[in-house]
């Protein structure tokens, strides 16, 4: 909550429970994510709260939009500099922490003017990899059987 006291914007009651929702949330959640959770304590809460609030945060840097995912934007307060491992059956994101540069070719540094970059890594969680191994051994079974 401290991190967000000089945003300087109005903290509503509605305002400050998005907040709190989002403070340490290492989910990386959606708009409908956040409305789900938070409407169930504020029945008034609507979503465009919600679109309004992010955008808010968005605009004063304490919230990253990341467009990893095609089906939705999903909200990080993690701000500092990471990466995302992201898988694509589950759609869950995971940080890498830390600074990880791209190595560019020289020639690519030479036409480029470099602003930002962030490594994404796409493939499949732990949970989703146990259950494709799963129904791999389950194919085989039937084959046998
Ligand atoms: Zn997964
Ligand atoms: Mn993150």
């Amino acid at each position: 909550m401290e991190k967000y006291r000089h945003i300087g914007f109005k903290l509503t009651p509605q305002r400050i429970a998005i907040l709190d929702y989002l403070e340490g949330n290492k989910d990386h959640p959606s708009a409908d994510d956040i409305y789900k959770t938070v409407s169930k304590k504020f029945t008034t809460m609507s979503i465009a709260t919600v679109y309004t609030t992010l955008a808010a945060l968005k605009e004063r840097g304490a919230v990253l939009e990341l467009t990893v995912d095609p089906d939705k934007k999903r909200y990080d307060p993690t701000t500092e500099s990471h990466g995302h491992l992201i898988c694509i059956s589950c759609k869950r994101i995971v940080d890498i922490p830390g600074e990880h540069q791209l190595e560019l070719s020289e020639s690519a540094k030479q036409n480029f003017t470099v602003l930002k970059s962030h490594l994404e890594v796409h493939g499949y969680c732990p949970a989703c990899n146990n259950k494709n191994l799963t129904v791999a051994k389950e194919a085989v079974n039937v084959r046998r059987s």
